[in-house]
């Protein structure tokens, strides 16, 4: 098993509905722990930076609008295969497609509000924790 991390933001469906303890529950349920958070609200060049990768989807004005319509809540998420285990207990990024138990089968409300992010692989966790923490404030 490889000690990872990953980056997660928990999205500002959630922090709306009051729900940032109950996706924090679930996270910790895994086994993964949370090694930095903070809540913020992203700028709207943050939220582009972000999703850069996603630029020419006919979703990304919608994206970006949604992700800077509230407060987030950014974390460093620490463990065995981090980002493997993070990404199978967000569940399908349609939440009608999603495994029953996971945090967007029972939280998120649509593909585009769907509660959460985590890093696709190693590397770009490593990039998307850049983004928002420096190495201060990372306490494993
Ligand atoms: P994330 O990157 O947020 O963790 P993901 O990796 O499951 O989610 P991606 O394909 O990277 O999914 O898409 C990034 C985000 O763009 C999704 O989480 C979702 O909020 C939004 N998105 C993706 N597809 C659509 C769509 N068809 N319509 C609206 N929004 C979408
Ligand atoms: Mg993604």
């Amino acid at each position: 098993m490889a000690l990872e991390r990953t980056f997660s933001i928990i999205k500002p469906d959630a922090t709306a509905r009051n729900l940032t303890g109950k996706v924090n529950a679930m996270i910790e349920a895994t086994g993964l722990r949370i090694v930095a958070q903070k809540r913020i609200k992203m700028t709207r060049d943050q939220a582009e930076t972000f999703y850069a990768v996603h630029s020419a989807r006919p979703f990304f004005g919608e994206l970006v609008d949604f992700m800077v319509s509230g407060p987030v809540v950014v974390q460093v998420l620490e463990g065995d295969n981090a980002v493997a285990k993070y990404r199978e207990v967000m569940g399908a990024t349609d939440p009608s497609k999603a495994d029953a138990g996971t945090i967007r089968k029972e939280v998120a409300l649509s593909i585009g509000e769907n509660t959460v992010h985590g890093s696709d692989a190693v590397e770009t966790a490593a990039i998307e924790i850049a983004q928002f923490f420096s190495g201060n404030e990372i306490v494993g």
